[in-house]
């Protein structure tokens, strides 16, 4: 199915159409309007500024603007992006972005959304890539632990906060180490935010609008592929 969306639309798959005369059409990503003439089936359109923008920025606009309560489907989305690699760094700033977006929609707080979203971009810019392998902590699990930083302000002399942000990183790292290897970006990242997911509504009181029966659509892109052993195969 992903494949499909390597030339159909990036929100759905679906064939694009052309019409004859150039339409206003708001972008899926950004939400801008943009005089087009191409759009899905299902009436989705991509403006050329988010069709070619490096992964990390098209990942922090399109958090900024939507207004998603559900992190699974927003991460979803952003992997269908061609701008998303199967696997890649990008994952480790997709995490935190795709947490703060959901939980401050939630809160109707978009102005601290922005401000937490560029903050969640220039931390996890020091996760290097490969660092699942070789450092032996994967860069969603860390994604986590900037969540839960920046929802609670927390600092190195932090009390609780402190806590509960190296607790969240502790219980999605050892979630993902038991599902085993080798790396998948998806899989980590469809882990990292369930167990979110249920951080945040056992320590904050706030649940996420998500969708637990995820189907993995990328496995055809991943030659490493768990297949049946991973809990996200369909
Ligand atoms: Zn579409
Ligand atoms: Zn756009």
């Amino acid at each position: 199915m992903t494949l499909d969306h390597k030339t159909g639309c990036l929100i759905c798959g679906e064939e694009l159409v052309y019409t004859k005369d150039l339409a206003p059409l708001e972008c899926s990503y950004c939400h801008e309007i943009y005089d087009s003439n191409a759009k899905c089936k299902n009436g989705h359109y991509v403006c050329d500024r988010c069709h070619s923008l490096p992964a990390v920025d098209l990942i922090e606009n399109y958090c900024v603007t939507s207004k998603s309560e559900d992190p699974l489907e927003l991460a979803l989305t952003l992997m269908r992006s061609p701008n998303v690699k199967m696997h890649g760094p990008e994952h480790h700033f997709l995490v935190p972005a795709v947490l703060l977006a959901a939980y401050y929609n939630i809160k109707k707080d978009y102005k601290e959304k922005a401000t937490k979203i560029r903050m969640a971009k220039k931390r996890s810019s020091q996760i290097l890539g490969g660092f699942c392998g070789f450092y032996g902590n994967c860069g969603a699990a860390v994604g986590t632990g900037i969540f839960v930083s920046l929802i609670t302000d927390a600092t190195p002399l932090s009390v609780t906060d402190w806590k509960l942000a190296n607790l969240i990183t502790a219980k999605s790292l050892l979630t993902i180490a038991e599902h085993g290897g080798p790396r998948c970006c998806k899989r980590t990242t469809f882990l990292a935010l369930l167990e979110a997911a249920d951080f945040v509504k056992e320590h904050f009181g706030v649940s996420f609008n998500i969708n637990k029966e995820l189907k993995c659509e990328f496995y055809p892109l991943n030659n490493e592929c768990l297949q049946e052993k991973c809990p996200f195969h369909p």
